[in-house]
């Protein structure tokens, strides 16, 4: 309990006005999962003051966008939706900051943002290692059919019938995407001995290529790998990059690894292909219609969504719930980016961590 007459005492605690000193600043955490009381609401708390940090569970739409009050900033992740008309009303509301505690921006209209002078600044990178590290884990669990053979043995059942695998020394691989993540998971898989590793991106990277990676077409890539692991970000351009025609290349026991967006890969193909057993394995983090489900309980629930459920029924798919930067280390990082972002806001930086429209980006001086 502050002692009377010191400074949280007169702050108001419900964040519904305006901080009251200059160097106060209030944030709104939508989304807000347990994991978030580890590092990043005592970091903000630490930053912003006790009473200037507002914790909601559920996501920002529409519907929610009044809870934020009149913060002068959000805090979102990846299935929150920032869109231009919740932006418009953020603005008017008095945010000036989204902060986003993740890397991707597919869920923030950044022209309408640089419209309502909106700063967007993210975390870039909090660690590559984790969600490199969990696409290793799903290739593993998915070729060595693992939670199969777990469910069987906590029940006792210690057959081993129908549980082979396959030796990923030998094989060929490939990435597509070879940034931060996908250079990563590379660089893990290499270790494994493929017999060819291969990548396709827009701008290949001279360190893939020194540790032996070939570029390839992507249709190159869907031709000759049995894994494939996709680490491209979600763009116009590259949505449903994987569907129905860079499924018909690929070799009908091709093992599929998501772990970077949902919309990446087109699910409805994916059933199809897999009907046809056309797909020997597949694992993904991420489905390209989570936003309604993941990071939620639905057990208790008739569950709505026919490809995710068509999708688990298959005994060669495993799905987790987007957590492949759920890391310690990737959690502690995303607190410290989120709140030097704010620092460099408050202080007018310019930051690497910015995100700005394209067409909102100023023209280079001549
Ligand atoms: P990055 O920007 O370092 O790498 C992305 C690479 O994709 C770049 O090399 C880029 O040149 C390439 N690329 C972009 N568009 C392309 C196109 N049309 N064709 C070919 N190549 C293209 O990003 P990163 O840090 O490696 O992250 C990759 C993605 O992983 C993120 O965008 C995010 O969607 C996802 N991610 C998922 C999780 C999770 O928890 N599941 C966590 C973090 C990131």
């Amino acid at each position: 309990q502050a002692p009377r007459g010191t400074r949280r005492e007169t702050q108001d605690p419900t964040l519904d006005t305006h901080p009251l000193d200059a160097m106060s600043f209030s944030v709104t955490l939508f989304s807000h999962q347990k994991y978030d009381n580890n590092f990043l609401v005592p970091a903000l708390k630490e930053h912003c003051g006790e009473a200037h940090v507002k914790s909601i569970p559920v996501g920002l739409t529409n519907d929610t966008v009044e809870l934020a009050g009149n913060s002068q900033a959000v805090c979102l992740f990846v299935n929150d939706v920032a869109d231009k008309e919740v932006l418009t009303k953020l603005s008017a509301q008095g945010c000036k900051l989204i902060l986003l505690r993740n890397a991707g921006f597919n869920n923030v209209d950044l022209e309408a943002a640089g419209e309502l002078n909106i700063s967007v600044r993210r975390v870039p990178a909090y660690s590559p290692y984790a969600v490199a590290e969990m696409a290793v884990a799903l290739l593993l669990a998915v070729v060595r059919k693992i939670p199969k053979a777990y469910n069987r043995v906590r029940e006792h059942n210690f057959s081993i019938s129908g549980l082979e695998g396959f030796d990923i020394r030998g094989k060929k691989i490939g990435i597509l995407g070879t940034g931060n993540i996908g250079k990563i998971t590379a660089e893990i898989l290499k270790g494994f001995g493929p017999s060819r590793l291969m990548g396709h991106d827009a701008f290949p990277s001279e360190e893939c290529k020194a540790m032996g990676m070939e570029y390839v077409s992507l249709e190159e890539l869907c031709r000759e790998s049995d894994i494939i692991s996709i680490h491209v970000p979600l763009f116009p351009s590259t949505y449903h990059i994987i569907g129905v025609e860079t499924l018909k290349l690929m070799k009908p026991n091709v093992i599929i690894i998501n772990t970077s967006r949902g919309g990446l890969v087109d699910a409805e193909a994916l059933v199809d292909a897999l009907k046809q057993n056309r797909i020997g394995g597949l694992a993904m983090d991420v489905y390209e219609h989570e936003s309604s489900f993941f990071f939620h309980d639905c057990s208790d629930q008739v569950f709505g969504d026919d490809i995710l459920s068509r999708l688990l029924s298959f005994h060669n798919v495993i799905i987790t719930a987007h957590q492949a930067f759920l890391t310690k280390e990737a959690l502690e990082q995303i607190s410290l980016t989120t709140v030097q972002n704010i620092k460099d806001f408050k202080e007018g930086k310019e930051s690497r961590n910015e995100v700005k429209s394209i067409k909102k980006v100023d023209a280079p001086a001549k």
